[in-house]
């Protein structure tokens, strides 16, 4: 039997995000010449849809279509691929970085005492073993981490790129699987603390917050610009505190959103790898900084060696 290669979409929304296409080319790229099936699996109401569009990407696809994994929020997701893992055992089990991939992936992890190996920024296989590269030392080196145990696992958020379409793939439907145990936990209502509207993700231009933004009010200059230039106010991690936003909407890098916009406009941002991994793919990056060897002009179209809120005000008073 070949060796299975899969990628997993457990995601809240039911969407295929960037993210998980990303990730999917990755997985393309890394099984191409390899002994490895590229498998998806989808599970959830909306797995039919989800694996419809996707088709042309793997080789096989799980369709898990069940109201009760959903209903029962992680836990439930996690029995699923747990049930799925003991009837087809893959060698290789991919997660996205979302919040509901990082529970099951560790849950999993635990479940089937296996290593899972959390936010790669690269992947690779090398005698048929996954290897995961890690920014370490904030950001300042890559570290190799694989696993010597079965199932590989991993959560993974890699460069944005566009799978390829391959051939119609075997469909294999499992239907309105039911996990056999009975769940103690229950998801009753999802209950989000934000709004809808932000979405970096699709937006053309990003205005980037980092640490050295320093104030509130500098925020608010961010975001008002944002506006004016018809797109969305983000964030580095530092500067969350400052903004004081939620991560799940703002964040831009390994643990946050991937973007790839129009234009990337940065405010008082050191560029380390765990943020620009979220961004490198901006088709135009600028950024301001006070300070004139920041490594991050070494990847700017552009680079302003300025203090942020100066350039905040003068590049306000222009879009008036
Ligand atoms: C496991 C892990 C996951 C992580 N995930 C993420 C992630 O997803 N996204 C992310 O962003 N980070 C992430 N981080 C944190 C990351 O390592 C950095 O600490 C963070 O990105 C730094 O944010 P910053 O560049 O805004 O702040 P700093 O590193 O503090 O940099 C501030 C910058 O502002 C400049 N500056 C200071 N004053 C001014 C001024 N007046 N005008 C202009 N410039 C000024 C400084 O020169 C400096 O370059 C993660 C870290 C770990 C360990």
């Amino acid at each position: 039997m070949a060796k299975e290669l899969w990628v997993i979409n457990a995601s809240e929304t039911g969407e295929l995000n960037r993210e998980f296409e990303s990730l999917t080319a990755k997985a393309q790229n890394i099984t191409a010449g390899t002994d490895y099936q590229l498998c998806a699996v989808f599970i959830g109401t909306r797995a039919r849809e989800r694996s419809g569009c996707s088709m042309v990407w793997f080789d096989k696809i799980y369709c898990v279509e069940t109201k009760e994994a959903e209903k029962q929020g992680t836990a439930g997701y996690t029995k699923t691929v747990q049930a799925l893992y003991e009837k087809y055992k893959p060698e290789i089990m991919l997660f996205t970085t979302d919040r509901v991939s990082n529970v099951v992936s560790a849950s999993l992890g635990i479940r089937l005492d296996a290593g899972v190996i959390a936010h790669a920024n690269d992947l690779r296989i090398e005698d048929g073993r996954l290897i995961c590269s890690i920014p370490t030392y904030g950001g300042q080196a890559i570290g190799d981490l694989s696993t010597k145990t079965s199932p590989q696992i991993a959560t993974a958020k890699v460069t944005t790129a566009v799978p390829e379409d391959h051939e119609m793939p075997a469909m294999i439907k499992i239907e309105q699987f039911v996990p056999d145990e009975k769940c103690r936990l229950r998801l009753v209502k999802l209950d989000r603390t934000y709004d809808d509207s932000v979405n970096i993700e699709n937006a053309d231009v990003i205005v980037c917050a980092g640490f050295g933004i320093k104030s509130k009010e500098n925020w608010r200059k961010i975001k008002t610009l944002a506006k004016r230039l018809g797109g969305e106010a983000a964030c580095s991690r530092s500067a969350l505190r400052i903004a004081d936003v939620p991560e799940e909407q703002y964040l831009i890098g390994v643990s946050g959103k991937t973007v790839a916009p129009r234009a990337y406009i940065g405010f008082g941002i050191s560029g380390s790898t765990q943020h620009t991994c979220g961004m490198k793919d901006s088709k135009l990056i600028i950024n301001v900084n006070n300070f004139e060897e920041n490594t991050f002009f070494d990847i700017s179209d552009y680079g302003y060696v300025c203090d942020a809120g100066e350039v905040l005000d003068s590049l306000l008073k222009q879009t008036e």
